[in-house]
């Protein structure tokens, strides 16, 4: 519904995986999964609630449905978001145990790419940061994939993975093979 999914479906198109856009509860229906792009998470929030999606998004997913965010889509899935900036409450779907500051990598003229070291892939992958969110606390049941000095960037939870930045953008899909491979068994 909203932020930059046509990257993510060009990634899961080359990786052979069928796609669709969700947009209401009824396209919940037909999936495996679902990817939350980047984009503007506020807006991401607000539309679900106007689609009557998100309730029926937050309960499958709490209910074991695998979920892969990045950037915005972090946020979205976040449980909490750091308040001290906060002039409205955001409502997320909170079924990410981990604590994220919006913002915190700075505006988007101090947008930055990086590499970052990903142990699960025996490799580095760039990473490109947008008005990216930080990961401030991780509940015990998150495990770390990634950081970037000394934060959490990658983070997974069973089924549910989430990144800080947007592998998407550069067409970077060993990530998404990873998500695919651990919370829907799909080889690599
Ligand atoms: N800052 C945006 C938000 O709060 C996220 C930016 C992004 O996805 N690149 O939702």
């Amino acid at each position: 519904m909203q932020g930059d999914f046509s990257a993510h479906l060009k990634i899961f198109s080359e990786l052979g995986v069928k796609t669709r856009l969700v947009r209401t509860p009824r396209d919940l229906e037909e999936i495996d999964g679902i990817a939350i792009p980047g984009g503007e998470s506020t807006v991401m929030s607000r539309l679900s609630e106007r689609y009557g999606l998100f309730e029926p998004l937050r309960t499958r997913i709490a209910e074991g449905l695998p979920a892969f965010g990045t950037c915005a889509g972090l946020i979205f899935l976040a449980k909490h978001i750091d308040g001290a900036s906060q002039t409205f409450q955001q409502t997320t779907l909170g079924v990410l145990d981990c604590t994220v500051a919006r913002n915190a990598y700075g505006a988007q003229r101090e947008s930055f790419q990086t590499r970052l070291e990903v142990a699960a892939l025996g490799d580095s992958i760039p990473a490109t940061f947008i008005r990216a969110p930080k990961i401030t606390a991780i509940g015990e049941n998150v495990e770390v994939l990634a950081t970037w000095q000394e934060a959490p960037v990658v983070v997974r939870q069973s089924g549910i993975m989430a990144c800080s930045f947007h592998p998407e953008i550069e067409g970077e899909s060993r990530l998404h093979q990873l998500w695919l491979h651990g919370a829907l068994g799909l080889e690599r």
